[in-house]
């Protein structure tokens, strides 16, 4: 593959582009970035083809903040014969690729995330089930989807052209576009609580999940209100100290594991001096927030953290990478081991999420 292929959320094309060849340097890959504004998506053009290991492993789709999916191109095709655009595909990849009997685990047929790619939508939908079954036919597609093997993704511009990738197991998202859909829980105060368990759900395994988030751990939610993220940790079973001036939804308080402060966030301290989670959704500067977490961790006044930084309106890579170098920096200088991971959530809007483990929380 001479290119691959990432998705993030519309108007944040330069965001990744930048973020890219940042990464792409980093790892001493040469090439460039690609986009049309308002598309959704960005190429990268690599000047060397690249290896087989670096297909699988650069460009950690974990490591780049405003990347939703992480993509190997093969190839384009153009699907001039409406009425049978299937054969123009197996055909393409007959002469592309070196498909062996059941090399590929699932089938995507996408669309870029914008208001344009909707009306290419229904025609992906549709086009999904007869392309599915081509490619069993052929012997290259699991019987049933197989989460250890390559993905196909059958990216649609519109309905006479796509680009042909795979993507591979470990460095990929397992859904389509690389979206989280979550159901909204009816009793949740606020849509809000989509964002924390986006997070807890791609930032952990099931196996860190359990260990980090057990039943009567304890938290503090700085910003709470009206209580969508205490809602994510007390259906945990844990207990929650909730700082904020406004109110909390009465179904929260009423499960008893609620503490209600009102306070500022800024100054407030935890009731016992140590709790094993510090949550933090405050609409305040980015910088102010990045360093309020340093300190709590720093202080060891909390073990680990989820908070969103609000994103400026320029430079928005530049400036969040500058606010993690500096968090990862000070870290390291009180030498605190701790793993960190920062996203552009499907649920975020114009911030990003960042979670540290430290401690007890860290798993091997
Ligand atoms: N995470 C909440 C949820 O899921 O329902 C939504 C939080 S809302 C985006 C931001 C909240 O931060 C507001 O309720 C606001 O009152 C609070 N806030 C802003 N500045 C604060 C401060 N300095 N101290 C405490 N709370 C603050």
């Amino acid at each position: 593959s001479k290119s691959m292929l990432f998705y993030c959320r519309e108007g944040y094309e330069a965001d990744l582009a930048a973020e890219l060849e940042q990464v792409s340097a980093n790892q001493h890959l040469y090439g460039y970035s690609k986009f049309v504004p308002h598309n959704a998506m960005v190429q990268f053009h690599f000047y060397e083809s690249l290896s087989t290991k670096q297909q699988f492993e650069s460009f950690a789709l974990d490591d780049c903040i405003f990347a939703r999916q992480r993509l190997c191109v093969i190839g384009s095709v153009e699907l001039t014969d409406a009425a049978d655009r299937i054969s123009s595909i197996v055909d393409y990849l007959k002469n592309n690729t070196e498909l062996s009997q059941h090399s590929l685990g699932d089938i995507f047929a996408e669309h870029a995330d914008h208001e344009k790619g909707k009306e290419v939508a229904k025609f992906c939908k549709k086009f999904t089930v007869p392309l599915r079954q081509a490619l069993r036919k052929e012997g290259w597609l699991s019987s049933k989807p197989n989460s250890g093997l390559p993905f196909i993704h059958f990216v649609f511009s519109d309905s006479s052209e796509c680009t042909i990738a795979f993507s591979y197991p470990k460095n990929r998202h397992s859904q389509p576009l690389g979206i989280s859909r979550l159901k909204f829980p009816n009793d949740a105060p606020s849509r809000s609580t989509l964002k924390l368990e986006e997070a807890i759900q791609l930032f952990m395994s099931p196996a860190q999940q359990s260990l980090c988030l057990q039943k009567g751990m304890t938290a503090v939610d700085l910003g709470a209100c009206p209580g969508g993220w205490t809602y994510q940790l007390v259906s945990r079973g844990i207990h929650v100290e909730a700082v904020d001036n406004g109110a909390m939804a009465e179904t929260l308080m009423a499960t008893g594991l609620v503490s209600y402060q009102a306070a500022d966030g800024f100054k407030y301290q935890p009731v016992d001096g140590h709790v094993d989670w510090l949550v933090c959704d405050m609409i305040e500067k980015p910088e102010r927030v990045a360093e309020l977490m340093t300190h709590w961790l720093c202080d060891r006044k909390a073990t680990s953290t989820i908070f969103n930084l609000k994103l400026p309106m320029k430079q928005r890579f530049q400036i969040v990478a500058g606010l993690i170098a500096n968090i990862t920096n000070t870290l390291n200088e009180r030498q605190i081991k701790h793993q960190l991971r920062a996203k552009h959530l499907y649920h975020d809007r114009d911030e990003i999420t960042v979670m540290i483990l430290t401690g007890a929380h860290l798993l091997e």
